[in-house]
């Protein structure tokens, strides 16, 4: 079966690094908020080209903390999309904020400028822009709109580790970006991890208090904060990960092109395909069938697993109920939910299995 992720078959050196760094840590004899941590944290903020890495627990924290960093809670509107996981509109929640959802782009199932425009409201604070799929796109008229509206722009980088937009970094765009490295993101650690990037100073000293119980220092609390560290080991696994992740996103990339060049059907549709190769990093590759059960079925048979990102758009879930949404409605993203498919795409994929997938698709009437 070609899995959609398969660690097992990772490069063995991959694995001797991460056991060797395990020692490493085990050794220091240090567990929490350490030298792992803190130079996990220098490294990945220079790779997003920003000043100040903050590591936290996971990506959910990293926005949520974002928000609260920048004083956004209750009765404030903060706008996102409703195609996401769900931690993007749970962070925002959490935060005491009330989300706002807008609508996608239905080539790119990224969220759509003129829905959100229409959401819009005396009380909107900010916006937490998702890089979904991994793909940024129109990052000049998301900059221009919060400029001149005195919104926060938060970017959800959850899926769009070195994803760059005219040469800037994911997350080195709006006041701060949130990084998940949840196993099964382009980066991911051996458990929770994750990280807010910022240019802001203000930002990541209260972010750096937030996640450590609101302490400025030792037994000094000026503020309710929460516990969401990175811990050593998991900094050291992002370490090692991180020397391999220039080769796995250009993996992802030709296992992209290929899908673009091969894929050939006229039961499935393929999303917008980037202009500029560097905007895009495929955490995921998403087509849209209107007969989606029946080709996951078809591609199941072929020993290939294929899975729906997302299925049930946020609006839809029980805690959103009463959520405030375009005044437009939701159409795209309800037609996405309904049709589109994940195939897999993920480093550890040999040129054969790529070409499975292919003939899986296309031989799918
Ligand atoms: C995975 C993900 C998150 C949440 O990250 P966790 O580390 O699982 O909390 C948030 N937003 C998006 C778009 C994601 O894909």
């Amino acid at each position: 079966m070609i899995l959609m992720n398969d660690f097992k078959s990772e490069p063995e050196q991959l694995k001797a690094d991460m056991l060797a760094a395990v020692q490493r840590v085990i050794s220091s004899g240090w567990y929490v908020l350490g030298d792992e941590g803190k130079a996990f944290e220098k490294r990945w903020a220079r790779t997003c080209d920003t000043l100040h890495g903050v590591g936290v627990g996971n990506g959910l924290d990293a926005i949520e903390i974002s928000l609260r960093a920048l004083d956004i809670g209750k009765g404030d509107e903060v706008i996102t999309t409703s195609m996401t996981a769900f931690a993007t509109v749970l962070a925002i929640y959490r935060a005491g904020a009330t989300p706002v959802l807008a609508d996608i782009h239905p080539g790119t199932a990224l969220m759509d400028l003129g829905s959100v425009k229409r959401c819009l409201s005396k009380k909107t604070k900010a916006i937490v822009l998702v890089h979904l799929y991994g793909q940024l796109d129109q990052m000049d008229e998301w900059l221009a709109l919060c400029k001149q509206q005195s919104l926060h722009l938060i970017e959800d980088c959850a899926q769009a580790h070195l994803a760059k937009y005219r040469g800037k970094v994911a997350g080195s765009m709006g006041v701060a970006g949130a990084y998940s490295f949840y196993p099964t993101k382009n980066l991911g650690a051996l458990g929770d991890a994750g990280m807010l990037v910022t240019n802001d100073n203000d930002l990541a000293n209260r972010a750096a208090r937030l996640r450590n119980y609101g302490q400025s220092e030792r037994y000094l609390h000026p503020e309710v904060g929460m516990n969401s560290r990175l811990d050593e080991i998991q900094a050291a696994m992002l370490s090692v990960r991180l020397d391999w992740l220039e080769g796995f996103t250009e993996q992802r990339r030709k296992i992209a092109r290929e899908y673009k060049e091969g894929l050939s059907n006229n039961q499935i549709k393929l999303l917008d395909f980037p202009e500029d190769e560097a905007s895009h990093v495929y955490h995921l590759y998403v087509i849209t069938s209107s007969r989606r059960k029946e080709m996951m079925n078809h591609l199941q048979e072929k020993g290939v697993q294929s899975l729906i990102h997302y299925p049930i758009s946020i609006h839809h879930q029980k805690p959103c109920e009463q959520i405030q949404i375009d005044p437009q409605g939701l159409r795209n993203t309800e037609r996405h939910s309904e049709t589109c498919l994940s195939l897999p795409c993920h480093p550890a994929m040999t040129d054969a299995e790529v070409q499975q997938v292919i003939s899986a698709v296309n031989s799918f009437k």
